[in-house]
Parts: structure tokens; sequence; C-alpha cells
């Protein structure tokens, strides 16, 4: 089945502790897809950064869960309380105001990523970072550099596609694609 093989790369040694003229064996994390050391035999791996993720504070995971994956990057997204969010920001004007969002609608399934997805995404954070790095150096005042320099370090992220948790795909690419 194409959809559960792992792309595979051998390196040559880069680290203190491996020899330089040894080749080592990489693969695709299976959760973010970027490369990370294997060992010889090993069919499916998760890296280092999305095991760090994993064992990082409970209430990320727990407190957080009824806001679905990637609210923080829409436009828009009310909670079940009424609590107002733009782009992960709270509106405490505008509580209470609108109706909560849908978490069924606006999730998007937990589907690993396919290599054309992820050039998709990496192509499309490219060209925003391009863009974005012109702008910045047209900008003077740090007060309009910060929201900027705010979409550089997500862009640079994903152009490296080391996606952040919480990283929704489909948001992402609805919101910066042209
Ligand atoms: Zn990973």
């Amino acid at each position: 089945m194409d959809e559960e093989t792992y792309k595979i790369e051998y390196r040559k040694g880069t680290k203190w502790n491996e020899r330089p003229e040894q080749l080592y064996k990489f693969m695709e994390c299976k959760q973010c897809g970027q490369m990370a050391k294997a060992s010889d035999d090993s069919i499916a791996i998760t890296c280092s950064d999305c095991i760090i993720e994993m064992w990082e504070p409970l209430e990320s995971s727990y407190i957080k869960s009824d806001k679905p994956r990637g609210w923080t990057l829409m436009a828009e997204f009310i909670d079940k309380d009424g609590n107002v969010y733009h782009r992960g920001v709270e509106q405490s004007t505008l509580k209470g105001t609108l109706e909560s969002t849908d978490v069924k609608i606006s999730t998007s399934p937990a589907k690993r990523m396919t290599n054309r997805e992820k050039q998709n995404l990496t192509g499309t954070a490219a060209l925003n970072l391009h863009k974005l790095k012109k702008q910045l150096q047209s900008t003077r005042w740090k007060k309009d550099k910060k929201p900027i320099l705010a979409e550089i370090k997500l862009h640079s992220k994903v152009a490296s596609a080391k996606f952040p948790r919480n990283f929704n795909r489909v948001e992402y690419l609805k919101q910066y694609k042209k």
C-alpha cells in the first residue's frame, strides 16, 4: 500500500557521535513528515520533535480539546462558551454575540500528509515568505513589523516542513494559497 510507505534516505554522519564516512538511515516521520534518523529495521518512525510534542503540558491536549486543530489560524473561531477569537486572539468585546463554530465541520481529518500535499504546503509557504520579506524591508515601524515577523515565523516552519503543533493544512492553504 502506497499510503503506508515512508520516504527513506541514507545520509553521511554529521554529529559528534556519528562517523562521517558512514551512511545512516533516515526516514520520514509518520506524524509530521520531516526526515529523522531511524534504525535499520524500522518500518515507521516518529521524530524527536513529535515525541516532545506528545509530552508537552497536558493543558494543550486536554483542556483545550474542545477547540479544533488549527483554530488559531482561523479568521474567526467562536468556542462553545461564546468566546470570539480572531486568529487565536480573544475578542472580549464580541463575547456572546455570535454563534459557536461547528467544530465537526471545521476540523479536517487527521490523515497522514502525502508528498504532494507537503510540496503544495512548502511551496505556498516559500511564496508567502518571499512576499513578506519584501514587505518587511519596506516597513519602517516596529509595531508594523511585528505581525509580519510573526507570519514569517509560521511560513518559515511550514517551508521547511516543520509544521507547528495544531497546524491545520486545510485552513493554511485556504488562507495563504493565492
Ligand atoms: Zn515528526
